[in-house]
């Protein structure tokens, strides 16, 4: 059976992700209970607001039900809000805000950029080569832990990073209509 890819479809950048996703002619899924996340064998956490998918995953309850499948070593790929979403400590984030912490990093919110808000940048990907990225509002890693596998730089600071089963991107593979990205995390997830 095809492997079956699910999208956390709380809030964000959803449709995009279903869209590379179908280009590639992968099997996906709108991830909206722990149902859902019953027939999944990888999840994308897509871009958006990182404090409203938060608070959504609490309030649907399913916030336990992934951290139980991503401590079992579900594959993930987490893009700009979705990598905050995955990170194991947020900076600037709203007190209440949670995060699954599968990946060592330390990002810090909206400060990639600071003084433009968002950008375009070719950024050249170990293995995949130079792909376009659309950094809107992006997080800044400040810190990647030892078993971070870093992937891809802007400037010298890593935006795209591996631990494991998990891909944590600081931009938008997803807006870009390079499919490549979402390719090596379906290389994870078969
Ligand atoms: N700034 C957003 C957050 O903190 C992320 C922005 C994005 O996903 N484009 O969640």
């Amino acid at each position: 059976m095809a492997a079956k890819v699910g999208i956390l479809a709380l809030q964000g950048d959803v449709s995009e992700h279903a869209q590379a996703l179908a280009d590639l002619g992968a099997d996906a899924v709108g991830v909206h209970t722990a149902d859902d996340l019953a027939a999944i064998d990888g999840l994308i956490l897509p871009g958006g607001e990182s404090t409203t998918i938060s608070k959504l995953l609490e309030s649907s309850g399913l916030f336990e039900a992934v951290a139980s499948r991503l401590a079992d070593g579900m594959p993930a790929f987490g893009t700009c809000a979705g990598m905050i979403l995955l990170a194991s400590e947020v900076l600037d984030g709203r007190p209440d805000q949670r995060s699954f912490g599968v990946i060592d990093l330390s990002v810090r919110r909206n400060a990639f950029g600071r003084q433009v808000d968002s950008f375009e940048a070719e950024v050249d990907v170990e293995g995949v080569g130079s792909v376009p990225a659309v950094f809107i509002r992006a997080p800044y890693v400040e810190r990647a832990g030892e078993g971070v596998d870093v992937l891809a730089r802007v400037d010298g600071h890593p935006v795209l990073c591996r631990q494991g089963p998990v891909l944590a991107a600081a931009f938008h593979p997803e807006l870009s209509g390079d499919l490549r990205l979402h390719e090596l995390f379906l290389r994870e997830v078969t």
